[in-house]
């Protein structure tokens, strides 16, 4: 098989045109699983079983009650979530109570879980290639692959050299890594912190991350220690919040710097622990990069994107822009209001559920409504959010009604914000994989 390399250098890929072409030499072994036996329900098909993908695959088996064949494609064998990774590098859980896997899924809900990657989406044929040759074809598809690293967008920085400096910006090895780098560190050892540019997965998440690098080194005593946190924006999600709590819990360990002081980030040298910016040189004992980010590569292979690296949908339905038959949800998507974040993902696949079930089964589909919020752990049972409501309107998803915590809340009301997001995380995996956290 051909493979091109894809010019952002996220790997190889088949192109669309290549795939299309290619299509049909695929081998389909002879002894098929049921995904790719001939039969007569409609078959739907979803790439990427994460906050997005997996909710989606259970709710279209859920509420069509076996009306349709439902195949999830994930890469990995158990998913970790990033949602709650910054509470386990804090030091509150442990890696395994923030891992899930998909047996519910499969035994409850009959649910076919392929342990795979899909390499190339045939738009025409309608089917998915995995890296194995092996193509299944689907009536309609659901893409939820999550966002993709740019790793060249930062001089210097590259796939190799996040095994020292980590982003940890998608779950498990790299949480890790990030995690034994900072239990590692000794007093006065200082922490460099890229943040990337918008539009990029969980807005509030890097600076909820300080805070929780910030809880460790306090908690044995490292307040000589300092986080540098070099940042391409001029402000950023929640920021009065958390720039009030690490006066308040961190004073003198957490310098944040946005472009008008520090300029661009004009690269970083992972063997010296050293950042450049247009200002001065940044240096860490432990360096977080966090690059610019795009829609997970299989919605790049088959055209999904457009120029800003993300997905176009019908904010009514979550259907691709570019293809009737596809739907984007998660952070691949191009959500309008909505940011990129795992209740987000979770409430745009119950509405591209809803619409493929109406599709293909003839059920009700009714007006799409969705929601979000996002909870930040400043210090131990500081916790603030941000939230909103969102309709479709002129075009897009757009919010009809917000809330934020303020600044100056008190201990008890910042203790209940904490609590609310523990009962959140785990209803949300209940929602997600059928099983309880
Ligand atoms: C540090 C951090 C903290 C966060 N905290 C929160 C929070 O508190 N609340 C919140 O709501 N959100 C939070 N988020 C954001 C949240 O994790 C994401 O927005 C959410 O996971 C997006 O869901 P998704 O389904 O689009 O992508 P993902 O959850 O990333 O799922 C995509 C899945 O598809 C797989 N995949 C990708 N390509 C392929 C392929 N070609 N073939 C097969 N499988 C593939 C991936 O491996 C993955 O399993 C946080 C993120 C980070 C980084």
């Amino acid at each position: 098989m051909t493979f091109i390399k894809d010019r952002r250098g996220a790997g190889p890929l088949l192109t669309r045109r290549t795939f299309g072409l290619l299509a049909g030499a695929g081998a389909a072994s002879l002894a098929l699983p049921s995904y790719l036996r001939a039969q007569d329900k409609p078959r739907v098909v979803v790439i990427g079983g994460g906050a997005g993908g997996a909710t989606a695959a259970r709710y279209l088996a859920k509420d069509s009650d076996g009306a349709l064949d439902v195949t999830l494609i994930n890469n990995t064998e158990t998913y970790t979530t990033c949602f709650f990774s910054n509470i386990y590098l804090g030091g509150y859980r442990d890696l395994q109570s923030i891992t899930h896997g998909y047996d519910a899924l499969v035994s409850q809900y009959g649910i076919n879980k392929v342990t795979g990657t899909a390499v190339a989406i045939d738009r025409d044929a309608k089917t998915v290639r995995l890296e194995d040759g092996t193509d299944i074809a689907y009536d309609r598809l659901v893409v939820a692959p999550g966002i993709d690293i740019i790793y060249d967008s930062i001089a210097g920085y590259s796939e190799e050299a996040a095994e020292t400096a980590p982003h940890a910006w998608k779950g498990g090895p790299q949480t890790e890594i990030l995690k034994t780098r900072l239990d590692a560190l000794e007093d006065g050892q200082n922490i460099v912190m890229v943040t990337p540019p918008n539009p990029y997965r969980c807005p509030p998440g890097p600076y909820e991350r300080v805070s929780m690098m910030a809880h460790v080194l306090k908690a044995k005593g490292y307040t000589q220690s300092k986080i540098f946190v070099l940042d391409p924006k001029e402000t950023f999600s929640k920021q009065a919040l958390f720039q009030e709590g690490w006066e308040t819990h961190y004073p003198g360990m957490v310098e944040w710097y946005g472009p008008d002081v520090i300029g661009e980030i004009a690269g970083v040298d992972v063997a010296a622990g050293a950042v450049e910016t247009g200002f001065d040189t940044f240096e860490g004992a432990l360096l977080n990069i966090i690059p610019a980010q795009r829609a997970g590569a299989i919605a790049i292979q088959a055209d999904l994107v457009n120029e800003t690296g993300f997905c176009p949908i019908d904010a009514a339905s979550m259907k691709s822009s570019a293809d009737e038959n596809i739907y984007v949800i998660g952070d691949a998507s191009i959500a309008g209001d909505m940011p990129k974040s795992g209740f987000s993902a979770n409430s745009q696949a119950k509405v591209a559920a809803m619409n493929i079930r109406a599709e293909l089964t003839g059920s009700n589909a009714f007006p799409a409504r969705y929601a979000n919020t996002c909870w930040s752990l400043i210090e131990t049972d500081d916790g603030v959010k941000v939230g909103a409501q969102y309709e479709p309107a002129e075009g897009k998803i757009t919010a009809t009604s917000t809330f934020v915590s303020q600044p100056g809340e008190t201990a008890e009301l910042r203790k209940e914000t904490y609590e609310e997001s523990v009962v959140w995380y785990d209803s949300m995996i209940a929602d997600t994989f059928g099983i309880t956290a």
